[in-house]
């Protein structure tokens, strides 16, 4: 595998820890009390930052772009910061290795430079590889699975100090695909890449009754297939986009949760605009395949205000059977009739194929994802998780946890060898944070 130029920094070696040894030196030594806040450069830091506080009996966690949408990321222990651990380390062919702190964004304007591209991922270019793998991010597309899909090794960094290369295929490597930060620092993601593509996104405004009617044969007729519904208005806007020839103007996208759909599912809920022309949403967007897949650019601190603005907002993401879609938006559609103030943004639904990854959403079947936002007021959180644990959901783990640990466990076939491995790889709980220990993590 040959070194490449990268990212931010300029062209990386070997990775210098020889495969499951345990380390012989840590920088710094043994420490009473390890340190809140570590700054990664090269992967020693981050075995120098665990042997410190499982030594010390503490905890630590990676920290991505802190762009999930509840506490996964925090520790009361050490904090490992990653945003300089974001270098493209080898390209050979379509496999390409990177460190986990780089976002998606510069790893696909790297892959971009190469002819190469991720061939599916989340619509945020600024989480991190390491961080969108552990929470399981996914994108929109039936053909495709959720990001550690695309992974053929990842690197783990161990509580007994041991770096780890878990190959596609081995149990361990299907339990620390989608873990949490729970099983050790991912220090490396290995993905097989695929030739760069570019896509046209067709935009639409359609009846909800006509979605539901067309949604099967529209999720299997284009490679990606998304859209954003605002009950209230019974529309559905959709976003289909196949593959194409490069354009000779680039027309960029628009996003699906943008002022204009906020500002019309507002309207419909609080004065009761229940129409509005659907040609407002007729457009066409050619682009290459990272624009169109990963439309929004925000940074982390941009991100982090919003949250601080909308900070009474939840949102959780409801991954159901695709198979049952149909029927699960329309008990979504009656119960959100007598709920209509609750929402503060239309519904985003998306589908992804399915996995093998333990602690996956789409684990062993194609899954029909459902975005709501939503504020906690007058129990509303408590009848939707109702709902959704009648439907047998399951739920992304980079948003609000809708669901209870107790039915989460039970629509998990592998959980209990999840955690099984879990405890045999961090018997003390290095890893552990109050919201790993909340699920049984
Ligand atoms: C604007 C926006 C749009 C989004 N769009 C989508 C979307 O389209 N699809 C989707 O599925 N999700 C989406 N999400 C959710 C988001 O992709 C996930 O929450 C993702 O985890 C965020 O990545 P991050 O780098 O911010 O990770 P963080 O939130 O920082 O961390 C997530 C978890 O990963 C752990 N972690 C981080 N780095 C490592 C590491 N090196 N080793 C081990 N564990 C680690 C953390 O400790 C934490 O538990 C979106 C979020 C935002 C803010």
């Amino acid at each position: 595998m040959s070194a490449r130029p990268s990212g931010s920094g300029s062209a990386e070696h070997a990775i210098p820890v020889p495969v499951g040894l345990p380390v012989p030196e840590v920088r710094g030594g043994r420490t009473a009390r390890p340190p809140r806040h570590v700054r990664v450069r090269e992967e020693r830091d981050i075995l120098a930052a665990v042997r410190a506080a499982r030594d010390a009996g503490s905890t630590v966690r990676a920290l991505g772009s802190a762009g999930s949408k509840n506490d996964c990321f925090r520790t009361g222990g050490t904090t490992l910061h990653l945003d300089r651990y974001d270098r493209v380390l080898a390209i050979d062919g379509t496999r390409v290795v990177v460190q986990g702190g780089m976002t998606v964004g510069a790893l696909n304007a790297v892959l971009g430079r190469h002819g190469l591209a991720l061939p599916t991922h989340g619509e945020w270019a600024g989480a991190t590889v390491a961080g969108a793998v552990a929470t399981g991010t996914h994108g929109g597309s039936l053909r495709h699975g959720i990001l550690p899909s695309s992974i053929a090794a990842l690197r783990l960094v161990t509580a007994d100090g041991r770096v780890l290369e878990l190959n596609r295929g081995s149990e361990l490597f299907e339990h620390a695909g989608v873990s949490l930060g729970t099983l050790g620092v991912i220090s490396t993601v290995t993905f097989d890449c695929v030739t760069r593509f570019h896509l046209e996104l067709v935009m639409r405004a359609v009846p909800f009754d006509r979605y539901l009617r067309d949604l099967d044969v529209e999720s299997r007729r284009h490679e990606f297939y998304s859209a954003v519904w605002i009950p209230t208005a019974r529309r559905v806007i959709t976003f289909a986009a196949d593959r194409t020839d490069p354009p000779a103007t680039p027309v960029r996208r628009r996003e699906r949760f943008c002022g204009t759909t906020f500002v019309l599912s507002l309207l419909s809920r609080r004065l009761g605009l229940h129409a509005f022309p659907d040609r407002w949403f007729r457009h066409a967007a050619v682009d290459a395949c990272e624009h169109i897949l990963s439309p929004i650019r925000d940074r982390s601190h941009r991100v982090q205000l919003f949250r601080l603005l909308s900070s009474d907002w939840k949102a959780a993401e409801f991954a159901v059977p695709a198979a049952g879609a149909v029927e699960t938006l329309s008990a979504l559609d009656a119960f959100l009739a007598g709920h209509r103030h609750a929402l503060t943004n239309p519904i985003g639904l998306r589908a992804s194929a399915g996995d093998g990854f333990s602690l996956s959403p789409c684990y062993g079947q194609e899954t029909f994802w459902i975005d709501l936002f939503f504020t906690g007021q007058n129990g509303f959180a408590t009848t939707l998780r109702g709902l959704f644990e009648d439907l047998g959901a399951r739920c992304h783990w980079g948003k609000h946890v809708a669901l209870s640990p107790e039915h989460l466990q039970r629509q998990y076939p592998r959980w209990d060898a999840f955690r099984a491995a879990r405890r045999a790889l961090d018997p003390a709980g290095v890893f552990a944070n109050p919201f790993t220990r909340r699920f049984g993590l």
